[in-house]
């Protein structure tokens, strides 16, 4: 006879044997199997979890990874963020353009206690739950759908109400935002639940994404239309965090950076602008 498998305090039932932890950043589980990880790593203090799938390499999604692993679990992660958890420094050099920042520079979310990888979701292979790539966020960002067809989705997907406090989400690659919504909108699934927020139904979810998709093409239209006349890179950084109404300090800063140019590296790629250097500054101009 198996023994009654535990869960973590505060779990959830959602749909068959699948549970979410609620949090700052939810988890999901499934029988032993964990999805991202709860802030809080005493609640899978003699839990049992034998495998932890993480959906990308920011620190608040593996934050008790190290802790879960030291239990016995084997950790995966997609090829393009395994570094990243491996080695959370990997981040913040990215982000301040491989120099090495200050602190006073670093959003907590980049800080992160690292965790070894064991392996990678490109040759994951579980019955309980499979990995669907929906990157954009990060390059390998990717989602589980549970075989009780609850999806989670990690960064993916910002609830309509999430966009007030965060109203330009860090993205890499905005055209991948979108191409991953619109696939997760073609999907079959009982709820999404998403990192942050709570869960919705599937029915639900799709306001949600057609929300975002929305602020998407509404910023990146803005971007477009700043550039009628030529700006440079800081300038242009400057104006959309005015308009999204970001608040002036280093860390948001460094994100709207990496955000901003998401957009212009898409936007030059799609031959919409153009880039050039004259007076030793970067300018973009709307072709
Ligand atoms: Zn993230």
């Amino acid at each position: 006879m198996s023994p009654a498998v535990k869960i973590p305090r505060d779990a959830q039932p959602l749909a068959g044997d699948t549970r979410y932890v609620p949090g700052l950043t939810n988890a999901g589980f499934v029988l032993g199997l964990a999805i991202d990880t709860s802030p809080d790593e005493s609640v899978y203090e003699g839990i049992g979890v034998d495998r932890l799938g993480i959906t990308h390499g920011h620190a608040d999604h593996f934050s008790a990874g190290a802790f879960i692993r030291d239990m016995g679990a084997s950790v995966w992660a997609a090829r393009d963020d395994a570094t990243l958890i491996e080695n959370p420094e990997v981040n913040i050099r990215g982000m301040f353009s491989w120099a090495k920042p200050s602190d006073l520079l670093i959003t907590r979310l980049f800080r992160g206690e690292p965790c070894k990888v064991d392996g990678y979701l490109e040759d994951w292979d579980d019955p309980r739950a499979t990995v669907v790539p929906l990157p954009g966020h990060t390059l390998g960002h990717c989602g589980f759908l549970t075989r009780d067809g609850v999806l989670f989705s990690g960064d993916a997907l910002y609830l309509e109400e999430l966009w007030e406090r965060h109203p330009l989400p860090y993205a890499i690659d905005p055209d991948l935002v979108v191409a991953s919504l619109e696939a997760i909108a073609g999907m079959e699934y009982e709820w999404l639940v998403p990192a942050h927020g709570h869960p919705v139904s599937q029915a639900d979810s799709l306001r949600h994404i057609e929300h975002h998709i929305r602020q998407i093409k509404g910023i990146e239209a803005l971007v477009l239309q700043l550039l009628d006349q030529a700006r440079t890179t800081e300038e242009i950084i400057a104006l959309i965090s005015a308009d999204r109404c970001l608040s002036d300090n280093p860390a948001q800063y460094w994100l709207a950076v990496t955000t901003v140019k998401g957009f212009l590296g898409g936007l030059l790629a799609k031959g919409s602008i153009e880039f050039y250097v004259k007076g030793h500054s970067g300018w973009w101009h709307a072709l």
